[in-house]
């Protein structure tokens, strides 16, 4: 199994966290997300505490809430200690709805509005990334008419290529996120900064990119930010006290990926910067990371019902499913891997070839194609997608008009529903 949260009983039913999805889709019906709460927080565990043997009390892990985000993934992260990661208004409003800690927050994206700002700002958000000099500059004209001194780090581009898929690499020269270091557009917006009242600049942060293996790319960019860091230093009499190196471990989609061992891929980034730092006569700063997919990923599945099967002598087969890209846009959006199995008799032979697609107008709606799946595979038949916890029920949408499903919590034995199935009221709530 891919991660060991998935079991077969005797019934050859899967189960996910101990409990069997057969029992869950007939009790929450289908499509279906199911979280697995004990390993969303086991993930969290495992960071925080590599972290705090790396690097003592002088760390942050923030939680990057674009992965998945509703009001009950963030009372985990408040009870497990971690930080939150928010791209919108929407996701801050919604760790705030749920208690979680506004000076906790770091609030992201290339293209803030001054709206936005004001809400961040007017919420007490702890930390703001800037992204570009437009935002610095609202930022401290916003924050000075509020006589507030807003907590910023500066998102820099260190010019890292991390040889994953072009849509999620961000830490090149090109990227539309952040300041360029190489361009010495980065050294301008630093001192721009240190010239602001409104702005208190706490270090840098950088991003290079998602479903990481090694920590190669992280010890590549942890060196030329220290060595930036240093440069500043030099020039500006300024020591950052924090340095963000951002997210992006991998998750197994697929039995034949590797397997990621954050513990030891921690340590030895850690291993590389405090040597770094020796080596610049530089302090160790307070090291941030900001993963969400390797929290969430493999804590996830969704459960389909099967309608129909078609076959094409010669040329193809088609099992059909109660949801598709209105649920998991990812296949469509990225040709993202996934495991499927039938979870109603997951120890049948997988000796048939099928495209399992969705139900949506578009010949592009796709979850997997060429997926193995028994040779019997019929209507009402249970399928389940696996490590589908991250970037699937936020990415969701309700295209066709379908409705969204709702997300199950497992956890300790129990479920529990903490998003509900949307129903079609809510499709016509804003329509006059
Ligand atoms: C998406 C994102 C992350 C999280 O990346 P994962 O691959 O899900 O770990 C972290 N930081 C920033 C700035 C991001 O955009």
């Amino acid at each position: 199994m891919i991660c060991d949260n998935i079991s077969i009983n005797e019934a050859g039913h899967l189960c996910f966290a101990g409990q069997d999805t057969v029992e869950l889709a007939s009790q929450y019906g289908t499509p279906l997300y199911l979280m697995d709460a004990d390993r969303i927080r086991h993930n969290c565990r495992t960071y925080i505490s590599a972290m705090q043997q790396a690097y003592g009390d002088n760390f942050e892990v923030i939680y990057a809430g674009k992965a998945a985000s509703f009001k009950q993934m963030y009372r985990i992260m408040a009870q497990e200690g971690m930080s939150v990661d928010s791209v919108s208004v929407g996701e801050i409003f919604t760790a705030l709805s749920a208690g979680f800690p506004a000076e906790h927050i770091h609030f992201h994206g290339n293209n803030k509005t001054e709206r936005d700002l004001a809400f961040a700002l007017d919420q007490g958000v702890g930390t703001i990334v800037v992204d570009n000099t437009e935002e610095l500059t609202a930022l401290n004209e916003m924050a000075g008419d509020k006589d507030i001194k807003q907590n910023i780090l500066l998102r820099l581009t260190p010019g890292i290529d991390t040889h994953t898929y072009e849509a999620v690499s961000t830490g090149k020269v090109d990227s539309k996120f952040g300041f360029a270091i190489e361009t010495g557009q980065a050294e301008e917006a630093t001192k721009l900064a240190l010239s602001m009242d409104g702005i208190v600049l706490e270090g840098f942060h950088c991003h290079v990119g998602s479903q990481v293996f090694d920590s190669d790319s992280f010890v590549m960019s942890a060196t030329i930010m220290l060595r930036y860091i240093k440069e500043i230093q030099t020039k500006y009499g300024y020591t950052a006290k924090s340095l963000d190196l951002g997210g992006g471990y991998g998750v197994r989609y697929l039995e034949t990926d590797p397997y990621m061992d954050i513990r030891s891929n921690i340590l030895r980034v850690a291993d590389h910067i405090k040597a770094t730092c020796k080596e610049l006569d530089l302090p160790v700063p307070k090291v941030m990371m900001e993963p969400g997919r390797s929290i969430v990923a493999d804590a996830g599945m969704t459960l389909y019902t099967v309608g129909t099967v078609k076959e094409i002598p010669g040329y193809k087969n088609y099992v059909a499913i109660d949801g598709g890209m209105t649920d998991n846009p990812r296949y469509a959006l990225y040709e993202s891997e996934y495991t499927v199995m039938a979870a109603n008799q997951a120890n049948e032979p997988c000796d048939k070839v099928f495209d399992l697609v969705g139900r949506c107008c578009e010949s592009g709606d796709i979850i997997q194609p060429a997926v193995s799946l028994p040779r019997n595979v019929q209507k009402c038949d249970l399928i389940a997608v696996l490590t589908t916890g991250a970037y699937n029920y936020s990415m969701s949408s309700n295209y066709n008009r379908f409705l969204k499903p709702p997300v199950v919590m497992l956890e300790q034995g129990e479920s529990r529903m903490v998003v509900r199935r949307e129903t079609l009221d809510d499709l016509i709530q804003y329509d006059f």
